[in-house]
């Protein structure tokens, strides 16, 4: 049973607060802290990506750290807060000999994660996407501004504590041009933000508009760093404007005194994985951006499911020989960290551009795979009833898909990844 917000801050106050987690739920979390007076000294997060960066002020370090920081701290509480990967820290902590004293698991006072996806399209058509399957023509268009604030006061009615909201699943955000009213209204509502784009986009008064607006977080995909590569992956992207628009989020962040932290997510595939890699790297190490290099999976869930059934689709076989862990390979490394549960369905509710909802951010509008026509007509219970139900999820277990989803197994995706022929550009 969830703890109470009241709960919540007794438990944490006048304590030294580490925040394990520096991703949006540690965002979220540190929003919440600063709206409570709560005193949170700096966050911890495995990922290289984060290491030595700051978050809004804040900095981030490994947690190997940790053990020492309590040694010298006995005031330290870490606050694990993130929406998937929780099994994963508690057995580290465990490792490091923390009992369940030091630490406190968010998720106990907040089981609920909104993803928001407020734009139903997208400018691109990458082959590994959704957005890019051939001859798909799912509905488009965008959650009006009055709509989306009917889900946030829906949303509030339903959880005590909601401490941040991701604004994108399959579309390009930056195409809705109330994006800035909309990262705004949930400011306005004690809610952290954040949004993921391509970034190949031309306006410029968007993107000032929206760093002023200042996300927590923005994050950044793409899939190379010469237009050459990239264009095989990010299919009508144009990296050149990708790059300059990376100079001038800087530029804003700066000119605005903005708190927006901008990672770039980095698709890897066998052809952008040295030259290209290391050239996106030092791009972002001047700019003081982190880049999170993530293994390309082939988008939505149906494609995969539909490999694993044995119906072949040319178009994903072809993208199988450009992965550096094809499908196959990545359900085979993430085997022993399947679950009983899945988190995607467990803590996740997403709500589409026109209100419908998924079964997961996963999936993408088949008909079987939408849970609820009209969130705004449909209670929590209910939803929650039917994703039980849901056909799909079976199936999707039984394959151990939410584990391949999530990436569990690190080391073994780089193992299968040392093992393919690189064609990226040499050194
Ligand atoms: S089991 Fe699969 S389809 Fe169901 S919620 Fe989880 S990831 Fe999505």
């Amino acid at each position: 049973m969830l703890h109470s917000k009241q709960q919540l801050i007794q438990t944490l106050q006048g304590r030294d607060i580490v925040i394990w987690g520096a991703r949006m739920t540690g965002m979220g979390f540190l929003r919440f802290s600063r709206a409570n007076d709560l005193n949170v000294i700096n966050f911890v997060d495995s990922d290289p990506a984060f290491t030595n960066k700051t978050l809004n002020s804040i900095p981030v370090y490994h947690p190997d750290r940790l053990k020492k920081q309590q040694q010298e701290n006995t005031n330290l509480l870490i606050v694990v807060a993130v929406s998937i990967k929780e099994e994963e820290i508690i057995q580290s902590l465990t490792k490091m000999n923390f009992s369940k004293n030091d630490y406190m698991l968010y998720s106990d006072y907040c089981d609920s994660f909104y993803t928001i996806d407020v734009v139903g399209t997208c400018n691109l058509e990458c082959p590994t996407c959704a957005h890019g399957i051939t001859g798909a023509k799912p509905p488009r268009g965008m959650m009006a501004f009055e709509d989306f604030t009917r889900v946030i006061e829906k949303i509030k009615s339903e959880v005590e504590v909601l401490t941040h909201v991701s604004l994108y699943s399959w579309g390009e955000p930056l195409l809705h041009p109330k994006l800035p009213d909309i990262i705004k209204h949930l400011h306005k509502n004690g809610i952290a933000a954040a949004i993921s784009s391509n970034l190949s986009i031309k306006s410029d008064d968007q993107l000032k508009r929206v760093i002023q607006a200042s996300p927590e977080f923005f994050k950044v995909s793409l899939s190379g760093f010469y237009p050459e590569t990239y264009n095989e992956t990010h299919t009508g992207g144009d990296i050149n404007l990708v790059k300059s628009n990376l100079y001038r989020l800087k530029y804003y962040i700066e000119k605005y005194e903005s708190n927006t932290f901008v990672d770039v997510n980095y698709h890897l595939y066998t052809n952008n994985n040295q030259k290209n890699l290391q050239k996106m790297q030092e791009l972002c190490d001047e700019l003081g951006f982190s880049l999170s290099a993530t293994y390309s999976l082939i988008m939505p869930l149906e494609r995969c499911l539909d490999h694993c059934n044995g119906i072949i689709d040319p178009q994903t076989e072809e993208l199988q020989k450009i992965l550096l862990v094809d499908i196959d390979e990545g359900i085979e490394v993430t085997k022993d960290f399947r679950s009983s549960t899945c988190p995607f369905k467990e803590n996740q509710t997403n709500i589409n551009w026109d209100l419908s909802v998924p079964v997961c951010c996963t999936t993408f509008y088949k008909a079987d795979t939408i849970v609820a026509k009209d969130y705004l007509k449909s209670d929590l219970s209910d939803i929650k009833r039917e994703k039980d139900k849901a056909s799909i999820c079976a199936e999707c277990m039984h394959y151990g898909l939410p584990a391949y989803n999530m990436g569990f197994n690190q080391s073994g995706w780089k193992k299968v990844a040392a093992t393919k022929v690189s064609k990226d550009i040499k050194n």
